[in-house]
């Protein structure tokens, strides 16, 4: 039975509000000796949306006598009254108090939680910092992609950070952790593993100049990986009206993307691609059918699932609406748009990325303009109306002809949608979204510092005015000074942790904080990085070696295209594989042929 015996009024009575109107798509465990208290940085509803939260959740419910509940960033108002009764934060499932759990976890997906995970940690009269915490304080983990992307301004609230995929880590993590005489003492042996980082046990050195010098202990933290039949399916575990995805049943149909382009840390991060079976994926689906109406398909790269036609097939012949997250242009086929057209889906989301043949070179995308029209023609033909098309500015030797051609591709692709859009006799709209480049971690561009933001402000002001005069055409342009706190959190090395506490605790803003302890935001944005600097988050080794980075930053300039990943038989090229792949691999299997094994993975697959 549920209890509430330490939250607030208002709080408890939204918990109930949510618990009433899920619907659990497993079983709900009660019981369990060990308990973690999951948390999302961010409101439910946006926690609920997130497939890795809720995947993580179903993996620390599957270990024996672990009971996991969850817990949410509260509202403006929940928050007040938080802290005007000094009641704590609680948990969903029984309203506990967060301290009375042996782990809290967060899922960290985005830099901009990493406040609201301090503040989480405060609400709840858990010590913000590791060194703080003591034998009665629940041990603090925090995991997710933002944090192996690079964990340093987190890494002194962490007790232990997870480096890796959930399904390659949580299973050993719960081993450790519930099976020690004490939860803090299963850190010492996790501490040992890979995939597991204590920061305690590295203390970082900076120059004088405020480049890092070194880190000083174990060594480097290697990340880890999941591999399909060895791990669940990812999937929804509970439906909710209360998030975006309303209801929706999402799965994860494969993991990684080949393509390689340059700025993505996605791309480089998840290498080599893996995908679930058609049989799995549709036989879940089929089992809660009953249950959910809409299916949203996970991946980074949707269409390059060597099943997915009839995937979808099989999804519209159980009359599911279905959803996909953003299609990759190469990779997009005409039977494949027809499908999801007959699924009902109105609008479709493509990124061209940028506007000219030549900057797409640059990136390492492998279309050209004459593609993406071809392939907008297909969507609008098919009576799909509506198209969302991503770009960025400011990107590496980006010439202002580049942002002209963002103008000129969007108007080639909204006349090809007004002719089309006639002749059926419904027209459609374009929702062009334009946003700053910010270089990241975990990828080819991580030395490049950002544009000078006067500079990008001018080029999204232009294109602002260029799409004001297009009828048909809704744009969303960000200014060049959106998204800073994020770039700097996601460049940060582990000083900036200073600033995120001094910015939880007086509540101000990141670039204040930052301002307040007497650190530049210009040095981590603005600043390009020596080809020999120690990069802060360098303390996790991703697969991909440096040199492979820094043959691709090279060939950018140069505006060579290099293959997608695992094009090349017997590829090693990136250091993510350290054999060759199968002799008998035959390239028209593509990463099919890859999956079969995870042997060739340097990184042990769980
Ligand atoms: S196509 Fe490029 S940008 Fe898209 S996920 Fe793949 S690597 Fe990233
Ligand atoms: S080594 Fe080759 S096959 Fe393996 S992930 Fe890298 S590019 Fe792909």
């Amino acid at each position: 039975m549920l209890c509430y015996p330490m939250s607030s009024g208002r709080l408890q009575q939204r918990h109930r509000g949510y618990l009433e109107a899920e619907v659990p798509l497993q079983p709900v465990k009660q019981v369990g000796s060990f308990r973690i208290a999951l948390c999302y940085p961010n409101l439910y509803f946006v926690g609920m949306s997130n497939l890795g939260f809720h995947s993580v959740y179903q993996m620390l419910n599957s270990g024996a006598d672990v009971l996991c509940e969850r817990a949410f960033l509260p509202d403006d108002v929940d928050r007040e009254e938080l802290e005007r009764t000094g009641r704590p934060l609680a948990t969903v499932e029984s309203g506990s108090d967060l301290r009375s759990f042996h782990v809290v976890a967060f899922s960290v997906s985005f830099e901009n939680d990493y406040l609201h995970v301090l503040r989480m940690l405060r609400l709840s009269g858990i010590p913000l910092r590791a060194a703080e915490r003591g034998p009665g304080d629940p041990v603090v983990v925090m995991g997710g992609a933002a944090v192996f992307l690079n964990p340093e301004p987190l890494a002194p609230f962490a007790d232990l950070l997870a480096v890796g995929e959930g399904e390659a880590l949580v299973p050993r993590l719960v081993e450790a952790l519930a099976g020690a005489s004490d939860a803090r003492r299963g850190i010492e042996q996790l501490a040992e593993k890979d995939g597991f980082y204590v920061p305690a046990r590295h203390q970082v050195r900076y120059h004088a100049d405020g480049t890092v010098a070194a880190y000083d202990g174990p060594g480097r933290v290697l990340r880890q990986r999941g591999w399909p039949g060895k791990m669940a399916l990812p999937q929804s575990v509970i439906l909710t009206p209360h998030t975006e995805m309303s209801m929706k049943f999402m799965v994860e149909i494969s993991r990684g993307c080949p393509c390689m382009c340059r700025f993505c840390w996605a791309g480089y991060n998840y290498l080599p691609v893996r995908g679930f079976s058609r049989a799995e994926i549709v036989g879940r689906a089929r089992e809660v059918r009953a249950h959910a109406g809409k299916i949203g398909l996970v991946s980074t790269a949707v269409c390059d699932h060597p099943e997915i036609e009839a995937i979808v097939d099989d999804l519209a012949g159980m009359d599911y609406e279905v959803s996909v997250a953003s299609l990759r242009l190469d990779d997009l086929t005409p039977d494949f748009v027809f499908k999801l057209a007959d699924t009902g889906v109105q609008g479709l989301t493509l990124a061209p990325e940028c506007g000219t043949d030549r900057m797409r070179r640059i990136l390492n995308k492998q279309f050209t303009n004459a593609d993406i029209l071809d392939r907008a023609t297909w969507i609008f033909e098919n009576g799909i109306q509506n198209l969302k098309l991503y770009y960025m500015v400011g990107l590496p030797w980006e010439e202002h002809a580049d942002v002209e051609g963002i103008v000129t591709l969007t108007e080639q692709i909204r006349d090809r949608m007004l002719a089309v859009g006639r002749g059926r006799g419904r027209v459609g709209r374009l929702h062009p979204s334009v946003n700053p480049f910010v270089p990241k971690p975990g990828t080819p561009y991580q030395w490049l510092p950002m544009e000078d933001p006067r500079e990008t402000d001018r080029k999204l002001q232009y294109l602002r005015k260029a799409f004001g005069r297009m009828a048909n055409v809704d744009a969303v342009i960000k200014s060049a000074r959106t998204g800073v706190s994020q770039s700097i959190l996601a460049l940060a090395d582990r000083r900036v942790a200073d600033a995120l506490e001094h910015a939880c605790v007086e509540g101000v803003d990141l670039k204040r904080a930052m301002k307040a302890i007497g650190l530049d935001p210009a040095f981590y944005l603005f600043r390009g990085r020596g080809r020999e600097e120690v990069l802060p988050w360098d303390i996790v080794d991703n697969g991909v070696s440096k040199g492979y980075y820094l043959r691709e930053l090279d060939k950018s300039q140069q505006e060579k295209l290099s293959p997608h990943c695992p094009e090349i038989q017997g590829c090693i090229r990136c250091g993510v594989c350290v054999e060759a792949p199968n002799p008998s691999y035959r390239l028209p299997e593509k990463w099919k042929a890859l999956g079969t094994s995870p042997r060739y993975l340097k990184v042990a697959a769980s």
